[in-house]
């Protein structure tokens, strides 16, 4: 056989890919536990989303009332971290932001009326791009992979494959108008396992607004709430073998095929 004739090694069905280009994701759906979760794993990223013509929905599973460093009554948290994200994600360009009801903040669990609530909002918003918290643990680095984050990352991947795209689970959303919706990919933030890189060095300034914005859980940190971001965002981009100064966030993609 000539090495023409060779057939070419088929691409390994359990590697990660590369995930779409930008210009081809018309909307996305971000999933997080709390109020400040996806600034922290991907603001840099998001606004980069906005920046590409991406309409960006956030959608928070609980109000984060556990969350927080002072005497505030906690019957006030909710409202205050509601607002601070708002403000947060106005800071990327994210005017849409979501937060079901039900559940409270330390208490999350994939149950099933949480992934019905998310297929919800999967058929509403008809996103090419799901990013969510990952179901699996660092066990190295315990605080990224809290409960509640494992919990909304694993009814988020529930809700993508199979529930969205089947027309038999909860038909009831069918009559609500809600035709099934088919995901074309899904980010993982937290993930054990992040091989896609995303430079976010020229983006820096609008995730610390917006980490700025969630005062109720930074504000006790001054100036070192930069610094600490630095110190992440450096550390993932020298990982990923980046230019010394680049900053970067990291996610594992899933292509849904
Ligand atoms: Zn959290």
């Amino acid at each position: 056989m000539t090495d023409q004739a060779r057939p070419a090694t088929p691409p390994d069905p359990l590697a990660w890919v590369e995930p779409l280009p930008d210009g081809e994701v018309e909307r996305a759906l971000v999933v997080a536990a709390h109020p400040d979760d996806a600034d922290f794993g991907s603001a840099g990223t998001l606004a980069g989303w906005v920046d590409a013509g991406i309409a960006v929905t956030l959608l928070l599973c609980t109000r984060g009332e556990q969350g927080g460093f002072d005497d505030t009554p906690r019957a006030e948290m909710p409202l205050i971290r509601e607002r601070e994200q708002q403000a947060a994600s106005a800071a990327l360009g994210v005017t849409d932001v979501r937060f079901l009801d039900g559940h409270s903040d330390g208490w999350l669990e994939p149950t099933w009326e949480l992934q019905h609530q998310i297929v919800r909002v999967l058929r509403q918003v008809r996103p090419q791009r799901v990013l969510c918290q990952s179901p699996q643990r660092i066990l190295q680095r315990l605080q990224a992979s809290h409960p509640d984050h494992l919990a909304a990352g694993e009814a988020t991947v529930r809700a993508v494959y199979p529930a969205s795209e089947n027309r038999f689970a909860w038909p009831e959303l069918i009559d609500e108008g809600l035709e099934p919706w088919k995901v074309t990919e899904l980010w993982l933030m937290a993930h054990p396992d992040s091989p896609h890189v995303v430079d976010i060095t020229d983006r820096f300034d609008r995730k610390v607004a917006a980490l700025r914005a969630h005062a109720s859980q930074t504000a006790h940190l001054g100036d070192g709430l930069e610094a600490m971001l630095r110190g992440w965002n450096e550390g993932n981009a020298a990982r990923a073998g980046l230019e010394p100064g680049r900053l970067a966030e990291t996610f594992a993609v899933s292509r849904i095929n």
